[in-house]
């Protein structure tokens, strides 16, 4: 089996023994693209990165490692687990990525049938897509294939490919699951696994999926875990997986990024969506994300923006995978300008144009206001962060507050008080989100309508 193979055997000793610089390839079998010419200078090449693998991310601009790129891969070269905490945006993916293409080069065979060398969890079937999108890119031109496995999507055609065995396996965790069970991938011979956003992968209820699977890998392997916050829980989950791991932090968790100026503005529940459009209107040309907290309250939302005027998509777990990746598409392109979102379908998403974050609800969950506010100010960026905050809301946002140590600059309405946010009903996260956080008083129009451009311009 591959994990008997001393080569890739990581050293768990936690020794530094730098790698030695990367082998050619006896074969260039299955190219989909012409390789560049192999880049063997830079800071990526002098960590032991794959001279070709070096020169694709040179010419997607990755020339300077970020932070955790210059923390995380020596360690990962060396072969070290990692606990990472860092939110998505600090250039991660690539931190784990590189080391792991370069190492799954240097082994320089193909995978058994139905196996995977190497396995990247993500919680989201987007965030999946993001990643195994960047990890072609990082990869083209070498042998290296990946594959993606998410919900949504046909599992035949799924179980088809993995018959062939993959390099690399991105897969949500609920999908891997039911491809393991029909016994479509065996895990025997991953040795190398990332834990992307663990915290969510928590959050969404991942756990015992996650215990299952931990069971399954090889005892010797090397496990990256990350995550932007880091709750109780994630203590148990990185005891499970990892084996003395180098402790990497980028920006402390729990706190937001520096360059979103954010703001709250206090308003009424059923004020909010009149709210929403006077603020929107102010930047129809700039992309913006609303989160809710409800499926159906997105559906909602994002229909009577439409109605308003607004080129808007919704995107949530109701949605189709095709719908999504659609709703997505157009997002990027800048064809929608708005994008009302769960929380579920829309962390860890990488759209480096989006200028404004607006919490229509606040979140139950207090980190997750921090990874809802960080799909704004990215890759140098500035960002606007605005929650509408209801007096049944007070209690989440002093919650947020807390757990971000900072307090909000209140830019509009009046703080409600204690006895108004009493009245107003039960300010437990998890009893109101058994509600409907939108009501009817929402469909009002607003007063002032947005002064928006026409549709056809918007589009
Ligand atoms: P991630 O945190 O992995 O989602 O990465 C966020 C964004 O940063 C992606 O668009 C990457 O392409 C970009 N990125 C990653 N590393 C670098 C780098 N060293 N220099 C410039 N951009 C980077």
């Amino acid at each position: 089996m591959e994990q008997n193979n001393t080569r890739r055997r990581p050293n768990r000793g936690g020794k530094s023994t730098p790698r030695s610089a990367p082998q050619a390839l006896s074969s260039n079998e299955g190219r989909r693209a012409p390789a560049r010419d192999p880049l063997p200078t830079g800071p990526f090449a002098d960590m032991g990165i794959d001279h070709r693998i070096n020169a694709n991310i040179a010419a997607l601009g990755l020339t300077k490692p970020t932070p955790i790129q210059e923390q995380g891969i020596p360690a990962i070269v060396e072969g070290r687990d990692v606990l990472g905490l860092a939110q998505t945006g600090t250039g991660k993916t690539a931190a784990f990525g590189l080391p792991m293409l370069t190492r799954l080069i240097n082994f320089g065979k193909k995978p058994d049938p139905k196996t995977c060398r190497a396995l990247i969890l993500a919680p989201t079937r987007e965030l999946a897509t993001q990643i195994a999108t960047n990890i072609d890119a990082y990869a083209e031109g070498t042998p290296i294939r990946s594959f993606r496995v998410v919900g949504g999507a046909s599992i035949n055609v799924q179980t088809e490919r993995l018959s062939r065995g993959v390099d690399v396996l991105i897969a949500t965790p609920g999908r891997l699951m039911d491809l393991i069970e029909r016994r479509a991938i065996s895990l025997e011979a991953t040795t190398y696994l990332v834990l992307d956003e663990a915290d969510q992968m928590l959050d969404i209820g991942f756990i015992h999926t996650l215990r299952k699977i931990a069971r399954m890998l090889p005892r010797e392997r090397q496990t990256l875990m990350f995550s932007a916050t880091m709750p109780k829980l994630m203590q148990e989950l990185s005891d499970t997986y990892l084996t003395n791991p180098v402790k990497v932090a980028v920006n402390p968790p729990g706190q937001a990024a520096k360059k979103i100026e954010q703001g709250v503005h206090f308003v009424s529940q059923g004020d909010k969506a009149t709210l929403l459009a006077e603020y929107m209107s102010k930047h129809t040309n700039e992309l913006a994300m609303v989160f809710g907290r409800t499926k159906h309250g997105c559906e909602k939302l994002a229909k009577l923006l439409e109605k308003w005027g607004f080129a808007v998509a919704a995107i949530h777990g109701n949605k189709s995978q095709g719908q999504r990746e659609r709703a997505l598409e157009a997002f990027r392109k800048g064809e929608t300008k708005v994008l009302v979102a769960t929380d579920v379908a829309a962390r860890g998403l990488d759209i480096p144009e989006v200028a404004h974050v607006y919490n229509y609800d606040l979140p139950n969950v207090p980190e997750n206001y921090v990874h809802r506010i960080g799909r704004t100010a990215r890759a140098g960026r500035d960002g606007r962060a605005v929650a509408l905050c209801s007096p049944a809301e007070l209690g989440e946002l002093r919650a947020i507050e807390k757990a971000m140590k900072n307090t909000i600059p209140v830019i509009g309405g009046e703080v409600p008080s204690a006895a108004m946010a009493a009245a107003a009903g039960p300010a437990g996260g998890a009893q109101r989100g058994r509600g409907k956080p939108m009501d009817a008083g929402a469909s009002k129009r607003p007063a002032r309508r947005p002064s928006r451009q026409p549709k056809s311009r918007q589009a």
